[in-house]
This record gives structure tokens, C-alpha cells and sequence, in this order.
């Protein structure tokens, strides 16, 4: 088996961490600062099952300036022409207006989309179950992971879902 993922998200949410825990290499460029990814990085994950070539693309956000515009353009691209999207999203209580409007913008693609929960290690239970639920509502989501990039919880289970889907 084998495909390409591309991982969207607004700056921040820890895209570029999840991308290094999975690969096991620092490839892309991380930092605390938001569009550090200034374009689309590239990895190949291989194991015995798959190989699977990830797609880190810069934070989706509002363009400034043509710079700006340049990343968003190939972020929004990210969304075709790939066999799944691991949309992050990180511990907020709310969808804000970043999400809201990447959220809108996977409303029109065909390519499936799984939602990567981010930065649960910033999560008790409850507030967990809530989040999953709010973006249950959405209706969009393939499936619905937990993780923390930054402690490596919940990484294996993540994996099984993108083999499931080349
Ligand atoms: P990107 O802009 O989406 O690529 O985000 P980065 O991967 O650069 O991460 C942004 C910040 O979030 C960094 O300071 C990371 O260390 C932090 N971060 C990423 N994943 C996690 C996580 O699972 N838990 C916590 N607490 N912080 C995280
Ligand atoms: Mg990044």
C-alpha cells in the first residue's frame, strides 16, 4: 500500500511536530513562532505495511501580502490530489474563524478527511469527549483521532487510520 497525506491546519496547532514524530525526522521546520513551514515539506513514512509520502504545508490563514497568498494557495492545493487529509486542530474549546474557514474549504473536496485532535495532553476527559463532540456536529470527519504529537500518545492508532484509507 501506498498514497500521499497531506497535513492542513491553521499555524500552530503542531502539524510540522506530528510530521517529525511520525517520520522520526526533523524535517520539518518547527517553532513556536506561527509560519515557520514556509512551504510544503515533504516525508516518506515506510513500515512493512505502507509507505506513505506526508505533505506538511504552511498554516492556512488570512494573506497579508503575496507572500501570504503564495502559502495559502499551496496550502489550500494540499487538499487535492492526495488519497487523505489529516486536518489538525489543536485543544481550543471553540472552532475559530481559522478553522471555521478551513472547515468550509474541505466542504468542498471529494478527498476524505480525518481529524486529527491535537495537544491532548492539554485535556482532561471531559473537555476531550466535548471536543470530539463539537466536531462530530460538523459531519465532514472520516474519523475523529486523539493525539499529542509532543508526547507521542495515540501516534500508532493514527496510523492505522491513514493505511486504512490508501
Ligand atoms: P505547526 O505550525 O502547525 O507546524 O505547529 P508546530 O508543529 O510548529 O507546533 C507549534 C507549537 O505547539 C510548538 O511549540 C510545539 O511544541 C507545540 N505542540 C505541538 N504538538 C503538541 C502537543 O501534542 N502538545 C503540546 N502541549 N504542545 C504541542
Ligand atoms: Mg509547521
Amino acid at each position: 500500500k501506498s498514497g500521499f497525506v497531506s497535513i492542513v491546519g491553521r499555524p500552530n496547532v503542531g502539524k510540522s511536530t506530528l510530521m517529525n514524530n511520525v517520520v522520526g525526522e526533523k524535517i520539518a521546520i518547527m517553532s513556536d513562532k506561527p509560519q515557520t513551514t514556509r512551504n510544503t515539506i515533504q516525508a516518506v513514512y515506510t513500515d512493512e505495511e505502507a509507505q506513505v509520502v506526508f505533505l506538511d504545508t504552511p498554516g492556512i490563514h488570512k494573506p497579508k501580502n503575496k507572500l501570504g497568498e503564495f502559502m495559502v494557495k499551496s496550502a489550500t492545493d494540499a487538499f487535492k490530489n492526495v488519497d487523505l487529509v489529516l486536518f489538525v486542530v489543536d485543544e481550543s474549546k471553540k472552532i475559530g474563524p481559522g478553522d471555521r474557514k478551513i472547515i468550509d474549504d474541505l466542504k468542498n473536496v471529494k478527498t476524505p478527511v480525518v481529524l486529527v485532535l491535537n495537544k491532548i495532553d492539554q485535556l482532561n476527559e471531559e473537555e476531550l469527549f466535548d471536543l470530539m463532540k463539537m466536531y462530530n456536529a460538523e459531519g465532514i470527519f472520516e474519523q475523529i483521532v486523539p493525539i499529542s504529537a509532543l508526547k507521542g500518545r495515540n501516534i500508532n492508532e493514527l496510523l492505522k487510520v491513514i493505511k486504512k484509507h490508501l
